[in-house]
């Protein structure tokens, strides 16, 4: 998506490790403009999917979720990154976080991911895909159906993208990152 590829190479920042900081317009301040052409993307490139529920992790995924949701006019469900001492019934998994380089625990309630909901899951960012697998294990203890996955912005060369599209799953990714080396921000046309 042109848009949001100009703006990386305007306003993105590299880091050591492949780290792509966005914080000018995705995750600190945010871009309400950029944010809504963003979800109208998703909303074309899933038009033919059935989707009854988006899906993301809080934080940085609510905002993009936020709006795919509101232009389906969907609920939108946001994963925890703590479980709530009030909430049982809760589906668990473990995540490793690359950025961080720790494991956390994802959980979502029962009440909120349930079987025969077909899910879109939404994100800021695809790198090795270990969000993605914690996701992918949520929606099947739920017995309910991934039936996509929209990232904002997937780094290739960290291949998390390849492992889901490898399990057959629907990606779409708005800009995709093929290299960091050097510093230097390598988009695909
Ligand atoms: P994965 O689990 O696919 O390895 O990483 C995905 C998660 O890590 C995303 O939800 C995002 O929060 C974070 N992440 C991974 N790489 C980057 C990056 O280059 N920049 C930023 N800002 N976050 C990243």
């Amino acid at each position: 998506m042109k848009a949001l590829k100009d703006r990386i190479l305007r306003d993105g920042k590299c880091f050591e490790g492949g780290i792509l900081k966005v914080d000018n317009f995705i995750n600190h301040q945010m871009d309400p403009i950029l944010m809504k052409s963003m979800a109208v993307e998703f909303v074309r490139r899933f038009a033919s999917t059935k989707i009854n529920k988006v899906l993301t992790v809080e934080a940085s995924g609510i905002a993009p979720a936020i709006m795919v949701g509101y232009l389906l006019e969907l609920p939108v469900v946001f994963a925890k990154k703590k479980k709530p001492s009030t909430m049982d019934n809760m589906l668990i998994t473990t995540v490793y976080s690359f950025t961080k380089n720790n494991n956390y625990d994802v959980c979502v309630s029962r009440d909120y991911l349930q079987p025969g909901d077909k899910v879109l899951f939404i994100d800021d960012f695809l790198a090795n895909g270990n969000a993605a697998k914690g996701i992918i294990d949520l929606v099947n203890q739920a017995g309910a159906e991934l039936v996509g996955m929209g990232f904002l912005i997937e780094k290739s060369f960290q291949h998390g993208g390849d492992f889901l599209r490898g399990q057959g799953i629907h990606v779409e990714s708005l800009a995709i990152i093929e290299s960091l080396d050097n510093c230097n921000i390598k988009i695909k046309d």
